[in-house]
């Protein structure tokens, strides 16, 4: 897992946000649209752009914790977990300046089309129940070229290869939106329900296969790649979604078709039966399983 223990401040800082609106995306995704004061110094780098979001506990109207600038890990570590924000990783969907908002899709995992706000993780159970004026804080870039920016393809790529759950929709639809006319983009795209799907528009030449999970069990990407004609020429990969599958996904590419491992950049976003805490712990432990294993 990419999950940073602690990440850096700089070029980061954290903002307060409210929530604007919220809309429902389909059975398994909630659009939230974020504003709030100094927005203006918020500077995503698009793509896969990460950043972090702290959530009050249930109890709460809005997360206790104090800016202690490079300090801050610490101070957030040693507060009461009961207390202390709940913190977890996303991704901007879209910033938009102009206005002054952002937003993240977030996945409700947990929850089926009749979405029951008790089901999923705290950060899944926040966005199912978020209503215009609920706080947060998050930790955002204020410089567009930041560390948060994964996809990288070098010069010399021909063509881009995408896989991802919808943890990853925000990020690929990201990339997709950046990527130059003329680039060749295949993508494989794993989702809870045929009306997850969306439209990701694209400047470049894009072949998007939507694959609709199947209860009773299977590796929807994996088993999809495998049966997959791939292009000739460079390609450069990005992988995201749960971690297991991420790692099978990653093994395929470098070891089954030869893709060179620096051209294959891939990211658990989650982990199958673990939270974010449970990472973050086993990372702060030196105990987390290598993406290598
Ligand atoms: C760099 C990065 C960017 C990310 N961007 C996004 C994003 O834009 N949108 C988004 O929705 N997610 C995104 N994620 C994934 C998100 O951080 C995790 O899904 C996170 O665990 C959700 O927190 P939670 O509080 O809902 O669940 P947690 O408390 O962390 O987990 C509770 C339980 O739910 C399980 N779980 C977690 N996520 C899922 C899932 N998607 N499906 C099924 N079970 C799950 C866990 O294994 C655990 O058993 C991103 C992750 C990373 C590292």
């Amino acid at each position: 897992m990419t999950t940073t223990a602690a990440p850096a401040t700089a070029p980061f800082r954290f903002f307060d946000v409210h929530v604007v609106r919220s809309r429902r995306l389909g059975p398994s995704m909630v659009r939230i649209t974020f504003a709030g004061e100094r927005l203006d110094e918020l500077a995503s780098g698009g793509r896969d752009q990460r950043f972090k979001l702290f959530l009050p506990q249930p109890h709460q109207d809005r997360p206790v914790f104090e800016d202690t600038g490079e300090g801050w890990y610490a101070a957030w570590r040693v507060q009461d977990p009961a207390e202390r924000p709940v913190m977890r990783s996303y991704t901007i969907r879209e910033q938009r300046p102009h206005t002054g908002e952002f937003d993240v899709d977030f996945a409700l995992h947990g929850a089926g089309p009749d979405a029951s706000v008790t089901a999923g993780g705290p950060a899944s159970r926040w966005a199912a129940g978020a209503r215009p004026g609920d706080r947060l804080t998050v930790l955002a870039p204020v410089v567009q070229d930041n560390g948060g920016v994964d996809f990288r393809p070098p010069a010399g790529t021909d063509w881009i290869l995408l896989t991802g759950d919808e943890t990853a929709l925000p990020a690929i639809a990201g990339i997709l939106s950046w990527l130059s006319p003329g680039t060749r983009a295949k993508v494989w795209l794993e989702i809870g329900h045929e009306d997850d799907r969306q439209p990701l528009p694209s400047f470049a030449d894009t072949d998007i296969t939507w694959l609709v999970r199947d209860h009773a069990g299977g590796e929807p990407v994996l088993d999809a790649l495998r049966a997959a004609e791939l292009p000739e020429g460079t390609p450069y990969a990005w992988v995201a979604g749960e971690a297991g599958t991420v790692k099978a996904v990653r093994r395929h590419l470098v070891r089954e078709r030869g893709i060179g491992r620096r051209a294959v950049k891939f990211t658990g976003y989650w982990r199958r039966g673990a939270t974010e805490e449970d990472l973050i712990a086993e990372l702060t432990a030196g105990t987390a399983p290598s993406d290598e294993d």
